[in-house]
């Protein structure tokens, strides 16, 4: 099926494909390692999840490299608060990152890539764009880019950037429209601060031409798409765009997609609105991080996504729906045979759901089929028409709708548990919502001791025991359900 996708280039919904016919090179802006993630910025991290495994469900290859802005201002600026080397002061949040990934079960990209081990080819970008006339050297030892060298400029960000002041400079690494000039390649070093000594001068890398530098690196002067939040298309793609195309005469990506922004009140959440939340504070609230994930992707990325509580709970109590239908196919025994309106309503959801997504990654509308299929399935089975066919057709639908959703198996516990910890190392206990400290108390083996001794307890008609294990286990946050099948668990 061919996959669309909006590119931020044409202004058009276009083809997404290898251009090699191999694998789709994919490079996707990484995060700023000065600080713990918010979940706006995992919001653009799992759109471009969503879309790098429904290119893999969709049989296609994919080369995605993404990379770790390790230093750039803000980095420098904290470091030094913080009397820390930049390699030191990043580490934590390296870390961090990667934890709160696999939190969000968002997969790892092939190629990972940290702007400090790149600067020789980044000096050598400047070098090159030096050679031909498109980068000078200030009187301190900076670097600037020529934007008069590049007539292109402003053709993916679509802004008139007529009048530009010719010749004007900015050294901060991001800026508004109304103030497109000349901007930083390389900065001079200032003392005190890190910096590499290299053949363009003693300084550090400005943050366009870490992501030049580092995508043509791994996938070539041309790669197939290029990814981040909608706030990088200017200046940073534009930058990047200009940094590049100059030196090979070649666009950098033929696909440039942009997701939109997490919004609280309407306005971005970010660091500086002080307006943001980060994965791990939810987490300590009690939200499971696979209710995050659902509710950070379930908007498509070309809409913004207002933040909310009963999103949350919105996403919390779909996930429930899923997990208790598949746990009801998955543990159930139907008659063998087949229901043709099952069979029938099986191949219309996934139909459905390839559909959507393959339309410009349409994720509430790939929802939408699965929700319905449960629903006429849940109805066949109470009426005894669901057989052991329809339960493999079924149970088929829901692992394809898992490769692209990630949300059905219960892996809850850890992140969880690991937001506790890190809470409890880092003195933010007050910050953990009580019931969590209940529930991690029982482990799964506890649980499932409790349970057992229940079951015997209302063999013997000890009802009074039962009641009370039953009892223990819900302020514990953990539900028994009894069913024809047996008695089944979970944690709330
Ligand atoms: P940073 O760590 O600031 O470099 O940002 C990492 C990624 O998060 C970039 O792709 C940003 O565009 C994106 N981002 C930042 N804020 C938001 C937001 N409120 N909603 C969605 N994406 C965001
Ligand atoms: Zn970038």
């Amino acid at each position: 099926m061919p996959i669309r996708l909006f590119n931020t280039l044409t202004g058009e919904v276009d083809l997404l494909v290898p251009s090699d016919g191999a694998s789709l090179r994919m490079y996707a802006c990484g995060p700023t390692v000065y600080d713990y993630g918010h979940i706006g910025n995992f919001r653009t991290f799992l759109q471009i999840d969503v879309l790098r495994r429904f290119l893999k469900l969709s049989g296609m290859q994919v080369r995605h490299v993404m990379n770790i802005t390790d230093v750039d201002d803000k980095i420098i600026r904290n470091s030094s608060a913080a009397g820390l080397s930049i390699g030191e002061y990043s580490a934590r949040y390296v870390e961090a990152f990667f934890e709160d990934i696999e939190s969000l079960r968002i997969q790892k990209p092939e190629q990972i890539a940290r702007a400090t081990e790149h600067i020789p080819r980044m000096v050598d970008l400047v070098q090159k764009l030096s050679d031909i006339g498109a980068a000078y050297k200030t009187d301190d030892g900076s670097w600037y880019f020529r934007l008069a060298a590049f007539p292109e400029y402003g053709k993916l960000s679509k802004k008139d950037l007529s009048g530009m002041e010719d010749g004007a400079r900015v050294d901060v690494d991001e800026y508004e429209k109304d103030s497109a000039r000349d901007f930083a390649l390389w900065k001079a070093a200032k003392p005190g601060e890190t910096s590499w000594d290299t053949a363009i001068g003693c300084g550090r890398p400005g943050w366009h031409i870490e992501c030049s530098a580092m995508s043509m690196e791994y996938l070539g002067d041309t790669f197939d798409l290029h990814a981040g939040g909608e706030d990088l298309m200017f200046p940073h793609h534009e930058n990047e765009i200009a940094q590049s195309e100059s030196v090979t005469h070649k666009p950098l990506a033929l696909h440039w997609m942009h997701v939109r922004f997490l919004l609280v009140d309407g306005r971005k959440m970010s660091k500086s609105e002080g307006n943001f939340y980060t994965l791990r504070d939810l987490l300590l609230k009690g939200y499971k991080a696979s209710a995050i994930r659902l509710a950070l992707i379930s908007v498509p990325y070309r809409h913004q996504l207002n933040f909310t509580f009963e999103g949350l709970t919105e996403a919390t109590n779909a996930i429930e729906r899923l997990r208790n239908f598949n746990d009801r196919l998955a543990k159930g025994a139907f008659p063998a045979g087949e229901n043709p309106e099952i069979q029938t309503a099986a191949t219309e959801a996934q139909a459905k759901y390839l559909a959507a997504l393959a339309n410009d990654l349409n994720t509430a509308e790939a929802r939408a089929p699965i929700f319905d299929l449960i629903r006429t399935s849940n109805t066949a089975i109470d009426q005894g028409r669901f057989f052991e066919n329809d339960r493999v057709a079924v149970l088929a639908v829901l692992a394809s709708f898992d490769a692209v959703f990630d949300v059905i198996e219960d892996r809850d516990a850890e992140p969880t548990k690991r937001a506790i910890a890190w809470a409890e190392q880092s003195g933010r206990q007050a910050d953990v919502a009580p019931e969590l400290f209940a529930r991690q108390s029982l482990s799964d083996e506890a649980i499932d001791t409790l349970v057992a001794e229940r079951t015997t307890a209302k063999k013997h008609r000890n009802f009074a025991r039962a009641d009370q294990i039953r009892n223990e286990l819900i302020e514990k946050g953990v539900i028994i359900e009894d069913s024809k099948d047996g008695v089944r668990w979970k944690r709330k």
